[in-house]
């Protein structure tokens, strides 16, 4: 059948790390679980949300699309178990990106938080699905809901310009949003973030938290202090990489053969370094983090911390003489 000769002649990943996966989703396609007491998390084994379930009603941290309606089918389950109620009366935004917020509107009566930056980018945004946070802060705000207390932490732009901290004092843990994948390595440019100095930092600020769970928002299980410094170990041998590629890889060969197409020896330069970086770090993460061997995740997440090293650092930037 086609479809067989299509998948044939795809290309074949090394088998998944044991670390690399959660629990089974159920038929509806979401697994609800508790982090601790009366805090929760649900996923789609690719996504990852939250609700803390107390008696004044339901506090949900982010509504990804693709969990959708089956955010409120795990809400109703836990609420029958717990003998709670099952409204969710707060929704609060990690940070503004669509595939953590699209669902957010299947929530109208829900009070919306966030950062006075998600405010900003959703009014920008305009799009329905998302509507903008009425209850707005900028360094940090103290949730209280049916005895509960939620701490929103903001630490500068990292993944994006308004991602915040979520710390549970009183559940022993933290949900951060789109830096650290646990098990896995970042999708494409630094799971796609935009200020690399604040993606780095974000890592070892998550642990200056207390907490034993992370509420991480990706793949199917929740993550470690361990996975963080994994994680913090991977970037690392990066950034070590590509410092050591800017320092040894000779663009001579590309000036000599592009002359004055500037772009021209530019790119034949730059690709050879991301290349020399990405190398050794597939190599040793292979078989550690799942899907290290699938080479564009690292040499895009590479390419993006080389050029912070650039132009954010000035690592070999020369001043004419
Ligand atoms: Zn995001």
């Amino acid at each position: 059948m086609s479809d067989s000769v299509d998948t044939l002649a795809l290309p074949d990943y090394a088998p998944l790390p044991e670390s690399a996966l959660g629990p089974a989703v159920n038929e509806q396609g979401y697994y609800v679980g508790r982090v601790e007491r009366n805090l929760f998390w649900v996923t789609d084994s690719v996504y990852v949300a939250a609700f803390l379930a107390t008696p004044d009603g339901v506090v949900l941290f982010d509504a990804p699309p693709t969990l959708g309606h089956n955010l409120q089918r795990a809400i109703d389950e836990i609420a029958e178990t717990e003998g709670t109620p099952n409204t969710v009366t707060h929704l609060v935004y990690s940070h503004h990106h669509a595939d953590h917020a699209g669902a957010a509107s299947l929530f109208p009566g829900a009070t919306l938080i966030g950062h006075a930056e998600t405010r900003r980018l959703l009014l920008r945004d305009d799009d329905p699905t998302r509507p903008a946070p009425e209850v707005t802060f900028t360094d940090g705000y103290t949730l209280e809901v049916g005895g509960e207390r939620v701490e929103l932490v903001f630490r500068g732009p990292n993944h994006t310009q308004d991602n915040i901290f979520i710390h549970f004092p009183d559940h022993d843990a933290l949900m951060l949003i789109d830096i650290v994948n646990p098990g896995w390595v970042p999708i494409f440019n630094s799971n796609l973030s935009e200020d690399m100095p604040g993606y780095i930092a974000a890592a070892g600020q998550a642990l200056e938290f207390s907490w034993t769970h992370l509420i991480a928002g990706h793949l199917g299980r929740l993550g470690t202090r361990a996975d963080v410094e994994l994680h913090q170990a991977y970037i690392a041998d990066v950034v070590a990489a590509s410092q050591a590629a800017l320092a040894s890889v000779d663009p001579t060969k590309y000036f000599g053969k592009y002359g004055q197409n500037a772009w021209g020896w530019v790119n034949g330069y730059l690709t050879e370094i991301t290349t020399t970086a990405t190398r050794p770090v597939v190599e040793k993460y292979t078989g550690v983090l799942a899907a290290a061997d699938i080479e564009p995740l690292t040499y895009t997440t590479t390419f993006m911390l080389m050029q912070s090293l650039r132009l954010d650092k000035g690592l070999g930037s020369q001043v004419h003489p």
